[in-house]
């Protein structure tokens, strides 16, 4: 049976890491982005170059139409998914609660959290058995903040995680009788432009210390955890969690 995966946010960081990893695996591959194409075709390039199958696909997940627009677009070219990695996410600046305004908080709630449920929604319709699909597995891409709260830098964005933490479990029940398996990474302090955008360049050199195994993780470390949870080598799993965080 074929495999296809869809990965938003797939342009750079642990989406692209993802969607390399993942054709290497036998995926043919959705590489999602939001608003720079040229990253996307690099990945899709790569994925290519070493015989894969990648489809570039446009859609800023926080957006119903262009989210139920993208698993079209993946129907026709790769027929049903099989796979679904949410990984897009946002991180806006450091600042502590008091300064935040509602804009902020809606727009990182839209993208983690609404579009991760949008993706998933799109997704079970094709893969549920009782829709007459075959199954597949969901893969959340949360974090440590959910359950530190990152406290004076970004307690939104932890929040958002922590409802993505709660939606991997109660889909997970939702979805078990129909072939598919729901579950989440949880990656730490990661080596990705991520950090950048939210305000500190220099943040993974300055919180290492904090990390037990004393260094960031790469992206490449975060998506070897999600091919195991989407490959059958986890069949048995659904609803829980593996924390890609140098034990912190
Ligand atoms: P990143 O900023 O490099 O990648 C995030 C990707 O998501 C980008 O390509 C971005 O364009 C895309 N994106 C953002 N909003 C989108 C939208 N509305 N629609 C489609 N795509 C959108 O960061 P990353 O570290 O690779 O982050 C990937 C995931 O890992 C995120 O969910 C993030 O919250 C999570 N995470 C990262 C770290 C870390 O330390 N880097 C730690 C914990 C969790």
């Amino acid at each position: 049976m074929s495999k296809v995966l869809v990965i938003t946010g797939a342009s750079r960081g642990i989406g692209a890491a993802t969607a390399i990893l993942a054709a290497q695996h036998g995926y043919a591959v959705c590489v999602n982005y939001r608003s720079k194409a040229a990253p996307a075709y690099l990945v899709a390039d790569e994925i290519a170059r070493n015989g894969g199958r990648a489809l570039v696909v446009q859609a800023d997940v926080a957006n119903e139409e262009e989210v139920v627009r993208m698993f079209g677009v993946v129907d026709r070219e790769f027929g049903k998914i099989t796979a679904l990695v949410n990984n897009a996410g946002i991180l806006e600046h450091q600042m502590r609660v008091e300064a935040m305004s509602a804009d902020r908080i809606a727009r990182v709630f839209a993208t983690n959290v609404t579009g991760s449920i949008l993706c998933a929604r799109e997704a079970i319709q094709r893969m549920s058995t009782k829709r007459g699909g075959t199954g597949g597995a969901i893969v959340n891409v949360s974090s440590m903040a959910a359950r530190l709260g990152s406290p004076n830098e970004y307690v939104d964005y932890a929040a958002s995680k922590g409802a993505i933490d709660t939606f991997t479990v109660g889909l997970a029940k939702e979805v078990a009788g129909e072939g598919i398996r729901v579950n989440a990474v949880r990656p730490g302090l990661i080596d990705t432009e991520m950090h950048a955008s939210g305000g500190e360049p220099g943040r993974i050199e300055r919180l290492k210390s904090s990390v037990p195994m004393q260094r960031g993780g790469e992206a490449e470390e975060v998506a070897k955890a999600i091919l195991w949870l989407l490959s059958d080598e986890a069949s048995y799993t659904t609803g829980t969690f593996i924390d890609v965080s140098g034990g912190r």
